[in-house]
C-alpha cells in the first residue's frame, strides 16, 4: 500500500487538471456535489454520499448520438468522449460503476458509454454512513476494483490502494508515494472499524435472498400503499447510480435540413414510462411503477447479472420528498414474506448467525 500527504495530493490533483478535465467532490451552496475541479483546493473529499451520483459524467443526462442530414438521408454517428478524471467516489457508487459497465457491454455494445466509461480515470474515497446509507447490507461497502486509486484518508494523509497500472502511472508521474506506514494503516482500520459499526439502516435479509421475496411479493398491500403517496416525481431514479434507462428522440433542425439524434435519461416512475401507442400505459397506477422499480433493483436485473441493482447509497431515500425509503419496504416485504412461512434458507442462516 502507497501513501501521500495531504500537499502530496495537492500536487496528484494539480497534475491532473493540468492533462484531464477533473470532476470531483465539492460543497455546492452547502450540499455536497460533484464539480468540475480547475483548482485543487476546490476539491472537498466528502465522507457522505452526494445528492446526485456521478453517473452523469459517463452516462450524460442528455447526448447526442448521431446527425442527420434530411436532405441527402447521411448520417454520421458521434462519438463524445475526453480523457476525464472523477475524484472521490465512495465504494458504492464503484461498484454502480461496474454495473453499468455491464449494463451497456451487454448485448449490443454501446458505443458512447463505452468510449468516455474507457477514457475515465476512477479515484475513490473513503465514507460514512449516514442515516440512509446501507451498502453493508448489499455487500457493496468495500471496492476492491473499479478504481485506479483508492485514497484512504488517515491522520497525516493518505493511504492508497493501487487499483490498475494507469492508476500507479498517475501515482509516478503527478506526486511522490512511499510505503504506507504501519502506523497509517493502522489508522485505516481504526477508521474501518468505526464505519462498520455505523450503519443504522439494515436489511433483515441477505442480499442473495431478496429476489425470491420480491417474487413472493407482487400481490403485497405495500405497493398501493406507497403509489398513494408517490408523485411519480422521477427524482428517485435521477439520483439513483444504477438507474440507466434513456428515451431516443430525433430532433430536427428549425431549417427542416439537418437533425439530431440525441438520448436522455428516462425514469420508470414517470407516467409516459410505459405508454404505448393507442394511448395503453401498462404502469399507469403508481405503486405498479415503484414495483416495477424495486424489482428491477432486487430481482429482475439480478437474474440477468446475477448482482443486486441497488449499492445501498441511500438517494432515492434522502431525495424523497414523500420519504418513500427502498430499505424499509425491502425489509416490510422481508417480513410478509416470514409470515407466509416461507423463510429462505438465506435468511434462515443470518438469523442464525446474530
Ligand atoms: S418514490 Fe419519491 S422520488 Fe420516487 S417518484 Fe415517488 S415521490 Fe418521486
Ligand atoms: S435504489 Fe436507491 S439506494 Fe439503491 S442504488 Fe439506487 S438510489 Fe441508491
Amino acid at each position: 500500500m502507497k501513501f501521500i500527504t495531504k500537499t502530496g495530493l495537492k500536487a496528484l490533483v494539480t497534475g491532473l487538471i493540468r492533462d484531464y478535465k477533473v470532476y470531483g467532490t465539492v460543497k455546492k451552496d452547502g450540499f455536497p456535489a460533484y464539480g468540475e475541479i480547475t483548482d485543487a483546493k476546490q476539491l472537498v473529499l466528502l465522507q457522505t454520499p452526494t445528492h446526485l451520483s456521478a453517473k452523469g459524467f459517463v452516462f450524460p443526462e442528455r447526448e447526442t448520438l448521431l446527425r442527420f442530414n434530411m436532405e441527402d438521408g447521411s448520417h454520421k454517428p458521434v462519438v463524445e468522449a475526453a480523457d476525464q478524471v472523477i475524484i472521490g467516489l465512495h465504494a458504492c457508487d464503484i461498484h454502480a460503476m461496474l454495473l453499468m459497465d455491464r449494463v451497456f457491454a451487454y448485448g449490443a455494445p454501446d458505443a458512447n458509454y463505452l468510449a468516455r466509461r474507457a477514457k475515465t480515470l476512477v479515484i475513490g474515497t473513503d465514507c460514512m454512513p449516514d442515516e440512509h446509507c446501507f451498502c453493508q447490507s448489499i455487500g457493496t461497502m468495500h471496492a476492491t476494483e473499479g478504481f485506479d486509486l483508492f485514497l484512504h484518508q488517515t491522520k497525516n494523509g493518505f493511504a492508497i490502494d493501487v487499483g490498475t497500472k494507469r492508476g500507479a502511472a498517475i501515482l509516478r508521474k503527478y506526486t511522490k508515494a512511499v510505503t504506507a506506514a504501519a502506523s497509517e494503516i493502522r489508522n485505516m482500520e481504526a477508521f474501518e472499524k468505526k464505519r462498520a459499526g455505523s450503519f443504522k439502516t439494515r436489511l433483515d435479509a441477505p442480499a442473495a435472498a431478496l429476489p425470491a421475496i420480491y417474487a413472493r411479493s407482487d400481490a403485497s398491500p405495500v405497493w398501493d400503499r406507497i403509489g398513494s403517496i408517490c408523485y411519480g416525481c422521477g427524482s428517485c431514479n435521477n439520483v439513483c447510480p444504477t438507474c440507466y434507462c434513456f428515451d431516443v428522440r430525433d430532433e430536427p433542425a428549425a431549417n427542416l435540413k439537418q437533425g439530431e439524434r440525441v438520448r436522455v435519461w428516462d425514469a420508470c416512475t414517470l407516467e409516459e414510462f410505459a405508454l404505448v401507442a393507442g394511448g395503453h400505459n401498462f404502469r399507469k397506477p403508481r405503486g405498479a411503477r415503484l414495483r416495477h422499480r424495486f424489482n428491477r433493483k432486487f430481482r429482475y436485473l439480478t437474474d440477468v447479472f446475477n448482482a443486486p441493482f441497488c449499492v445501498g447509497c441511500g438517494r432515492c431515500i434522502r431525495t424523497c420528498l414523500v420519504n418513500i425509503n427502498i430499505a424499509e419496504v425491502t425489509n416490510e416485504l422481508i417480513a410478509e414474506d416470514a409470515k407466509r412461512g416461507i423463510i429462505d434458507e438465506t435468511v434462515r442462516t443470518k438469523k442464525a448467525e446474530r
